[in-house]
């Protein structure tokens, strides 16, 4: 088989020893004489195997005991209304930081629920950057930030800075696992899990117990973030393959060193990249100011529609896939997640650059 550089924004990489491992346990997972996709959401065997993610996951990212992990369905997506359904009163404003289309869907979800605020905006500058002030409403419900924006590049360095008493929240699904965070700056974080954390099926929720119970008592059993911890997110049944494969690559992680390792390569395999387009003469653009730019998605672009066209086809024939940019900005886009080899990414830089020297 052809060697293949996978830079897909996601689904995306998955470790190779995680799809080994998956293949050798497929048929027969632990001597049942099934596969995890056949054994009961209720038995033992599966059990453990949540049990374990949850634990191993609040081990890599250090989360607190008054936090509950929670495993839910419908993507970041059904996130975006959730957290308004859950957590906006009548009588308060959700503050939104619009940092790219992401953040625009979740404000969208929000505002058929109840009140906003956009907090924060990048829009006039086509979302270039992370805006560094803030200017928050009255009687703010809570603050929600996407921390990593997938399609433009750019990602949040800091946590921003807000009194105590206002819940922060998180879209994640980009760089959950990524770098060492502090989860205590949180009250909620969600991820779907196919960037970081596995295949999509799932979507892990990391919740603090006191906005838990601030849950509003009027929802649908299946939007009620309550409902999930109440239950061990077994109230129906969960995406069980999906949290499988979670929970191996949670073992790679740590088979890693840990998110401090992980870190640091993440930082190498980015600055490979920024650095062939730092260096291009102009020949390679990167849209995202240095100061945002994102250690996940890095964005660029070509001189001409032409040259981007050529590039991307002469990328595919030498096995690089997934760099066209999203179809709503266009351009190329390297996602470099957990799982991407630093390999692949001097691989893409040195092929970055010989075709530079091949137009220029
Ligand atoms: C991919 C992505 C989403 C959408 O996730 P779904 O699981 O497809 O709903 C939301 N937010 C961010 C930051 C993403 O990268």
């Amino acid at each position: 088989m052809k060697k293949v550089y996978n830079f897909n924004a996601g689904p995306a990489a998955l470790p190779k020893e995680v799809l080994q491992k998956a293949q050798s346990e497929l048929l027969n997972y632990q001597e049942t004489g099934l596969s995890v996709m056949e054994l009961s959401h209720r038995s033992p065997h599966y059990e453990q195997i949540q049990h374990n993610a949850t634990e191993l996951l609040k081990k890599l990212m250090n989360i607190p005991e008054n936090y509950e992990v929670l495993y839910m369905q419908g993507g970041a997506s059904l996130q975006f209304s959730a957290v308004p359904l859950n957590f906006l009163p009548s009588d308060q404003t959700a503050n939104y930081c619009l940092t790219g289309s992401w953040s625009e869907k979740a404000l969208k979800e929000a505002k058929r629920v109840g009140n906003t605020h956009i907090a924060a905006t990048s829009k006039e500058q086509n979302y270039t950057h992370i805006p560094n002030s803030l200017n928050l409403s009255d009687n703010p419900a809570y603050l929600h930030i996407t921390s990593n924006n997938t399609i433009f590049g750019t990602q949040w360095k800091s946590t921003p800075s807000i009194p105590s008493s206002i819940p922060l929240i998180a879209d994640m699904s980009s760089d959950i696992l990524s770098k060492q965070i502090r989860i205590e700056d949180y009250s909620l974080i969600y991820a779907g899990a196919q960037k970081n954390l596995g295949p999509s099926g799932v979507t892990v929720v990391i919740i603090k117990k006191d906005l838990l119970e601030q849950c509003s008592t009027n929802l649908p059993t299946m939007l009620n973030y309550q409902t999930y911890a109440k239950n061990n997110s077994l109230y129906n049944t969960p995406p069980t393959f999906s949290i499988y494969m979670l929970s191996l690559v949670l073992d790679w992680v740590e088979k890693q060193g840990g998110i401090t390792k992980i870190e640091q390569i993440n930082g190498e395999k980015a600055n490979t990249l920024y650095h062939v387009i730092d260096s291009s003469n102009g020949f390679y653009h990167g849209p995202a100011r240095k100061d945002s730019r994102s250690y996940m998605n890095v964005t660029f672009t070509l001189p001409t529609e032409e040259l981007t066209t050529t590039f991307l086809q002469q990328a595919k024939e030498h096995g690089f896939v997934g760099l066209a940019g999203h179809r709503l900005i266009g351009g190329c886009r390297a996602s470099i997640y957990n799982a991407v080899p630093i390999e692949d990414c001097k691989e893409l830089a040195k092929f970055m650059e010989q075709f530079r020297t091949n137009f220029m």
